[in-house]
Parts: C-alpha cells; sequence; structure tokens
C-alpha cells in the first residue's frame, strides 16, 4: 500500500499554488511541470537583461491589504512608478486610456469622439461589442476600442458576453471627457495609476518569495492523470505516483477534465468549450537607450503585428545595463493557430519591421532577442462560458477538489485577486483540517 506523501497535494506552482501552500497550517506538496515555480509570473536574466516572460507585470491591487501583502513579500526590492501609457493612433502618441487623451488626437478625430461621447443612442448592450458602442458612442469605439479588443482577443466583439467588462472598464465621467478634449488633464483606471515593480529580478521575485515558505515543491513533475483512491488521491507523472489525502488545483480546468479519472463525457466537453488565446512575446534588447520613458504603447492598428508594446527598463532601470534598453512587444493568437505556427524567425522580422515602420528602433542596434510563447494568455468569455464553467466547476467540487488560480477558475484575475483566492482557499482548508483532527481525537 503507497505512503501518503503529505496530507494536501498543491497541482502547479504559479503564484496561486505557492501562495496556497504558504498559508497552510499542515503538511502539503506543491508539484509544479516547470524546471523552475512562477508559472505565468516568470522573468527571463540573460546577458544582463531582465524583462517578465508572459508579457509586463507590474504590481498593483484595489485591496489595500494584498497590496501590502505582496509589498512585503518584495522586502525592500521595489520601485513604484506612475502609469506612462500610450495609444499608438493614426502615427499619434495619444495618452491612455483613449477617453483621457482625447486632446492628442487631430482635431477632427477629438470632435468626432467627443460628439458621439456626447450624443450616443446607442440600445442597450447584448454583447461586447454593443456595450463599446453604447458606453463610448460610434467615435471612440470605431478608431480604438474595437480594433483594439478585435486584435487583443482574437474573436469578434460581437461573440463575448458582457461578463468580462462588467466592473472592469469603468465608464468615464462626462466632465473628464470633455476635460480631456480640450485640454485639461484627467486620469482613468485609477486603481492603477500608480504601481510597484522589483527592483531587481522582474516579477519572479515574487513568486521566488513566496516559494521560500513553501516546505515540500517538487519541480519537473508534469502532472498526466489523478484517481481517486479510497478516501484521497493518487497523482502521476506517468513514472512516479503520489498519495494526498486533499487536493488543490491551480491547473487549467478544462485540461484537468481530460488529466482527472473517471470525468463523464458531457463534462469534458464543456471543459472543451471555454475559449482562450495564446500569447506570444517578443523581446528585444538594444545596444542605446534611446527608447521612449513610456510603461507601455496599445497598438490598434492591423498593419502592425503587436497589440501591446512595452519597455521593461521603464518598469526598473536595473533591468538593462547602462547604455541599453529593452522592448518588449506582445502577439495574442487563437491556440496554434495564426502567427503560433510560424517561425521564431518570422516572427522577429515582423516584430522588427513594426518597430521600424514606428519609428522606435534601429535594426543594427539590436543585441538581443528571445521569443516566448505562452499557452494561456488570456480567457474568452463568449455566451456559453458562465454556463460551462459553471458545469465544470460544481463537477470538481462535488469531488472534493479545490479549484483556486487563473486558470483553474477560468477566470480574467490578476496576481492580486490569485493571492486572495488563495489565501481563502488555503483558510478553508486548514479550517476542514482542524475539524477532522477534533473528530478524530473526540469521536462522536
Ligand atoms: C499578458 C499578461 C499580463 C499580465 N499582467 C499582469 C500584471 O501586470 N499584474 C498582475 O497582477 N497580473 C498580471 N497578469 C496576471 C497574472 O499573470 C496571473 O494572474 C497569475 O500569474 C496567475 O497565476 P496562477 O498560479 O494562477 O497560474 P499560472 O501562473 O499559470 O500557474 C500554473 C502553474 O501550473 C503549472 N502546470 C500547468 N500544467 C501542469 C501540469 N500538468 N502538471 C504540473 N504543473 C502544471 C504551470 O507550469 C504553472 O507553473 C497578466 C497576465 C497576462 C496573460
Amino acid at each position: 500500500m503507497p505512503l501518503e506523501r503529505s496530507h494536501t497535494g498543491i497541482l502547479g506552482g504559479g503564484l496561486s499554488g505557492l501562495t496556497v501552500a504558504a498559508h497552510l497550517e499542515h503538511d502539503c506538496e506543491v508539484l509544479e511541470a516547470d524546471s523552475r515555480p512562477g508559472g505565468h509570473c516568470m522573468s527571463v536574466v540573460e546577458q544582463g537583461l531582465t524583462f517578465d516572460a508572459g508579457g509586463p507585470h507590474i504590481v498593483f491591487s484595489r485591496n489595500a491589504d494584498t497590496l501590502a501583502f505582496m509589498l512585503s513579500l518584495l522586502d525592500g526590492n521595489l520601485g513604484r512608478g506612475r502609469r506612462n501609457n500610450k495609444i499608438f493612433y493614426n502615427g499619434r502618441y495619444v495618452k491612455y486610456p483613449f477617453e483621457n487623451g482625447l486632446f492628442d488626437l487631430a482635431p477632427q478625430d477629438r470632435f468626432e469622439c467627443l460628439r458621439d461621447y456626447i450624443s450616443n443612442t446607442h440600445r442597450a448592450p447584448a454583447n461586447f461589442k454593443d456595450w463599446m458602442y453604447h458606453t463610448f458612442g460610434t467615435a471612440i469605439t470605431e478608431k480604438y476600442l474595437l480594433p483594439y479588443n478585435e486584435k487583443i482577443w482574437k474573436v469578434p466583439a460581437e461573440q463575448m458576453s458582457l461578463d468580462w467588462v462588467e466592473g472592469r472598464i469603468p465608464r468615464p465621467p462626462l466632465e473628464d471627457v470633455i476635460k480631456a478634449a480640450v485640454g485639461v488633464e484627467t486620469e482613468g483606471y485609477q486603481h492603477q495609476l500608480f504601481f510597484y515593480y522589483p527592483e531587481r529580478g522582474g516579477i519572479q521575485s515574487l513568486p521566488d518569495s513566496m516559494a521560500k515558505r513553501v516546505r515540500r515543491l517538487t519541480t519537473n513533475f508534469c502532472v498526466r492523470s489523478v484517481r481517486r483512491t479510497g478516501d484521497g488521491w493518487a497523482v502521476s507523472d506517468g513514472d512516479r505516483e503520489y498519495r494526498y489525502r486533499r487536493l488543490v488545483s491551480t491547473l487549467p480546468i478544462n485540461e484537468m477534465a481530460h488529466r482527472f479519472e473517471g470525468v463523464p463525457d458531457h463534462i469534458k466537453a464543456c471543459g472543451d468549450s471555454l475559449r482562450f488565446n495564446s500569447l506570444i512575446t517578443i523581446t528585444i534588447g538594444l545596444a542605446s537607450d534611446l527608447l521612449p520613458d513610456y510603461s507601455a504603447i496599445y497598438v490598434p492598428s492591423p498593419e502592425l503585428p503587436f497589440h501591446r508594446l512595452s519597455f521593461p527598463a521603464v518598469f526598473s532601470r536595473q533591468n538593462a545595463p547602462q547604455g541599453k534598453s529593452l522592448i518588449q512587444a506582445e502577439i495574442t493568437c487563437m491556440p496554434g493557430e495564426g502567427m503560433w505556427r510560424s517561425d521564431d524567425s518570422d516572427i522577429l522580422k515582423r516584430v522588427v519591421e513594426g518597430l521600424r515602420a514606428m519609428d522606435l528602433i534601429h535594426p543594427e542596434e539590436i543585441c538581443y532577442a528571445k521569443v516566448i510563447r505562452t499557452k494561456y494568455g488570456y480567457v474568452v468569455q463568449d455566451f456559453t462560458y458562465r454556463k460551462h464553467l459553471a458545469e465544470l466547476k460544481s463537477y470538481f467540487e462535488r469531488q472534493g477538489v479545490a479549484l483556486c488560480g487563473r486558470n483553474a477558475q477560468f477566470e480574467y484575475i490578476n496576481m492580486d485577486q490569485c493571492i486572495e483566492s488563495a489565501q481563502k482557499t488555503a483558510a478553508r482548508l486548514n479550517e476542514a483540517a482542524r475539524e477532522t483532527m477534533a473528530e478524530e481525537l473526540c469521536p462522536q
């Protein structure tokens, strides 16, 4: 009879899995497929350059306690920055968010955006596309919001539900939009206006710090199958099989439906129906430091391959040595489709052409380049998403598996929300373990 390895097995060693483990009071083990923990919060440190592998990651939160906790993890290794994002529209750099940057537009564009924002008769929205027209009017939608969103999501906006916008994209006050159009400074998305970022080591410093609080972490363990064993679970990577009393999963829930034994076909079908896009990051090091001091540039134009550019050395000067700089481009694709199929060298070539067209780089200054692919970028919330996700979640919850993290919950959640979810998961498991112990000591 194989022995139990730990009381609780935690599948996946990204920020969520590590946070659960760091908060559990009883023994547990994190199983991570990669050779190091961190998941989507990994950073690359090479040739004196530092950048986040899965797109730029800034530390912010609406929850003051969570923010304070994240900053305490960084233990002084942090700097505070102020957002300086732009939108590249018709050759101009427009302040972000667009509705707060109308003064940067050509006068005719500015007029149209303001006119359509004020006299907007678009019907109550039934989908994301309608919502953009209804909330922002025709001009802001057609000049920026619609092309940018269809570029990043890779799905027609009318196929997306209202789920993901609700509570996420604030409607700016009319007064702010008028002020923005006449050139009085206003700020949108206030909760991200100021942010923190590690001075050294990139965002990986956050999971690294959490990993120090984890007692048992096994890397290079790719969970291939999970099965029930009486009152526990057996988890296998094909060679090794480990046993646990309780399970927490941070793995993509659609994949769990295929890795757990005995999952009914209709539940697997719910998992297969969930949509997401994949992400390619292309990071280029330059032997010059002439890049602008923008934190990011949003690029709605369909002629340019990337939807966003960012500048890692703006987040921390330590991310590039003196005299050098970094620029990172992000491209989304449907899984296995479009640009995903291209060779890295072709992707890089297209990105360099795009950056040249924007007059941001001189190719002869390139001293470093790296293309990184991330299978799970953003969850796409279409019309069957809520229903199918609820069925999947309820199935795994009935089995007693705790789901935690961006891909297990299959929600658009950031690091702070992953940490909050992991803390709640750990608290529930701690409570349950205490009750079990009390029952074992004093049987009724
Ligand atoms: C482009 C982009 C930019 C972002 N920017 C920000 C930002 O600025 N600020 C912010 O707060 N958040 C940001 N986020 C969100 C943030 O990255 C996530 O919320 C967070 O990293 C999710 O952590 P997680 O542990 O839930 O998932 P993951 O990081 O995906 O961790 C899951 C882990 O499970 C492992 N795994 C998968 N399959 C298996 C298997 N079969 N066996 C074993 N292990 C497995 C993976 O290797 C991974 O380590 C961004 C996300 C994206 C996509």
